[in-house]
């Protein structure tokens, strides 16, 4: 059998695309310099996140003002849940899903503790939510609904121009983190009409450690208080010395984005029904989570009942894939996204997350699927 490893965890980071590491490497060389600096190398810096910015905005259909520079999605989901609720505005009610990253629950929680009241709005059994039950729970004292583009374990992807309709009909703002989205479907800033959406760099063959908030242009006057005080970088709302490399390579990444998002979904999606299909074929009681639903085209999330995750995992360790379960304080506990879904804890302990990317070709898959015939017989 074949002895290399194969990458099947593109929803937990991609590789960084040799275009993207090719534009780098000059700004750890000899375009070193601040783009605060106001001689020569600063204004070398700061001319390239100027580029930077507009092909970030003209992949994702915003102005470059509205790009405000973080480390990722995690910062900016805490930057725009934690950042309006210190805003002008004195709404006390955040309405969010109970599939939302962590980086989502995590600053509601916190406020929750602060006396803001929060609804967690669940999903329908096939991962969306349902607008009849939003619009139930988003009123006049709603400050902000936040809820994700696309889940990083079921590849579910949310109807945001609608649920953006519902926050503005009552006056609430709307957040989107379209962190999932961004290299895997295609993204419009205007489409999705929200007023704040976080992205990350790696997500989208770009590099680690830098990703992006839009903050819409009519919002900025709210936000008027930041959560960091320093310099005045980022319309002061994310001040610090930008990481110019990490900038210019998710340039870059959104450069190849704009032109590959749409070939990228017909060539991975075929690799999915591949893997699909042949596991349906050849173990008729595995289910695929979701699997009717609006899905990004590489992930699949797949339970064989009876098999845990972990145990497979372990009798494929050329495989390199994500389950269903983490681990805390040494026990697996079932992911809160799949027994959001109702899926029992026993059943979620025996999901596997596939999500295909860019460099991913049909060898690969054929590959990882006789791995995974082969550990499941032998687990039977
Ligand atoms: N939101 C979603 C939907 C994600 O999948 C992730 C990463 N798993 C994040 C936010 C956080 O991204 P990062 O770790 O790059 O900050």
């Amino acid at each position: 059998m074949n002895s290399r490893f194969i990458y099947l965890d593109n929803n937990s980071t991609t590789q960084c695309a040799p275009e993207v590491v090719e534009a780098i490497v000059p700004f750890f060389r000899e375009k070193f310099g601040n783009p605060a600096s106001p001689h020569y190398y600063g204004r070398t810096a700061g001319k390239s996140i100027a580029l930077a910015r507009e092909l970030i905005a003209d992949c994702v259909c915003c102005s470059p003002t509205e790009v405000i520079f973080t480390s990722g999605a995690t910062e900016s989901n805490n930057l725009s849940i934690l950042g309006v609720a210190q805003s002008v505005l004195k709404k006390r009610k955040i309405v969010t899903s109970t599939v939302e990253h962590k980086s989502v629950l995590g600053p509601c929680a916190a406020l929750q503790s602060k006396g803001y009241t929060i609804c967690r709005v669940p999903v329908e059994n096939g991962g969306q939510i349902n607008l009849n039950k939003l619009k139930a729970e988003v009123d006049e004292d709603t400050l902000l609904l936040s809820v994700q583009a696309a889940n990083n374990e079921t590849g579910v992807i949310q109807p945001v121009g609608d649920i953006a309709d519902v926050a503005h009909s009552c006056g609430a703002l709307f957040h989107c983190d379209a962190a999932q989205a961004l290299g895997k479907i295609p993204v419009s800033v205007n489409e999705f009409r929200a007023d704040l959406l976080s992205f990350s760099s790696h997500k989208a063959y770009g590099p680690k450690g830098i990703g992006f908030l839009v903050v819409r242009e009519s919002l900025k006057k709210f936000l008027s208080a930041p959560l960091m005080y320093g310099g005045g970088q980022e319309d002061y709302l994310r001040p610090g010395t930008l990481n110019v490399p990490g900038v210019v390579g998710l340039g870059a990444a959104c450069k190849l984005c704009k032109e590959f998002t749409v070939p990228d979904m017909a060539k991975i999606g075929k690799l999915r029904a591949k893997i699909e299909e042949r596991i349906a074929r050849i173990f008729p009681n595995a289910q695929i989570i979701c699997r009717l639903a609006d899905r990004l085209p590489g992930t699949s999330n797949i339970i064989f009942p009876g098999i845990p995750a972990d145990l497979l995992l372990a009798r494929a360790p050329l495989l390199c894939m994500s389950i269903g379960s983490a681990c805390n304080s040494g026990t697996l506990l079932p992911s809160h996204v799949l027994l959001a879904l109702n899926i029992p804890s026993d059943l979620a302990r025996c999901a596997i997350r596939i999500s295909l990317g860019r460099y991913n070709t049909e060898d690969d898959v054929n590959i990882a699927l006789s791995h995974l015939e082969s550990a499941i017989k032998q687990i039977q």
